[in-house]
């Protein structure tokens, strides 16, 4: 049974679509079976993997309104060896329409459910906000994988991030707890960085993950060549640590 992970956080550009497919890709690099959700209406995680949005027959709009199933909308991105619920615009609708439907929060749970043997792990990247989509991520997840920057602000915002998390604990999701807080976008030069990361251990301990993703300019140049860093250039700083990363989220399911 696959273990499913968001990637949230509210804010924009903080490396969640980055996160998503290096991991998806490290992942599937050590041998694990894959499925990456794109629950925002951009697209980048699904044209970061290999997969043209632009040319999708079904996307996960189709399986949030039901009238598509994971299983017929899903497709495979060879050169990343995974498989991609994928997400174009009309995603954008999909808000407005599920206003009016039943269990409206828990359209995607249900059909990862129906998918859930053949991954070990669903990878689910959210929208910045906490909207409906990102409502019907937290409701499907074990966990949440939270991508963050370490600067002034960043504390800030997790506050709000982690307050959300226990709500839909509480009300709607038992099994959702935050698996861990990944440094990205790291330069170990910038002494305000080495400091938000002191104070992030200091307060969230080991749900600090260990590996720490570097700012590296090959992970940024990957999405215009439409891959994630760790298929476009392996040998990278920045892919391998996504790698590592990889490994470690395995080493931590293992303990859940
Ligand atoms: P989000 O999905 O949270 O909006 P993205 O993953 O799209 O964030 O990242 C925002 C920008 O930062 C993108 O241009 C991306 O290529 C770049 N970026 C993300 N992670 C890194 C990194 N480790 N090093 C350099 N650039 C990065
Ligand atoms: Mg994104």
């Amino acid at each position: 049974m696959a273990k499913i992970f968001c990637i949230a956080n509210q804010k924009g550009g903080v490396g969640k679509t980055t996160t998503t497919v290096n991991l998806a890709a490290g992942l599937a690099k050590v041998g694990q079976r894959v499925l990456m959700v794109d629950l925002d209406p951009q697209g980048n995680a699904t044209m970061g993997s290999g997969v043209d949005k632009r040319e999708l027959a079904l996307s996960v709009y189709d399986v949030l309104l039901e009238s598509a199933t994971v299983a017929e909308a899903r497709v495979r991105s060879d050169k990343c060896g995974f498989d991609v619920l994928g997400a174009n615009r009309e995603l954008a609708g999909a808000e407005v329409e599920l206003v009016e439907v039943e269990r409206r929060d828990r359209r995607l749970k249900g059909a990862l459910e129906a998918v859930a043997d053949d991954y070990d792990f669903i990878l689910i990247d959210c929208p910045p906000s906490l909207s409906m989509l990102t409502l019907n991520g937290l409701c499907s997840a074990h966990g949440v994988v939270v991508p963050m920057q370490c600067e002034y602000f960043a504390l800030e915002g997790l506050t709000d991030l982690v307050n959300t998390i226990k709500q839909v604990h509480a009300n709607m999701n038992k099994d959702l707890q935050i698996i861990g807080l990944l440094r990205v976008m790291f330069d170990p030069r910038i002494t305000l960085q080495q400091q938000v990361s002191d104070q992030l251990k200091a307060h969230f301990a080991e749900k600090v993950f260990d590996t720490v993703i570097p700012r590296n300019v090959r992970l940024a140049e990957a999405p215009s060549y439409g891959l994630p860093g760790v298929v476009f250039d392996p040998n990278a700083r920045g892919s391998q640590a996504f790698v590592d990363f990889a490994r470690e989220m395995v080493e931590r399911i293992k303990k859940m």
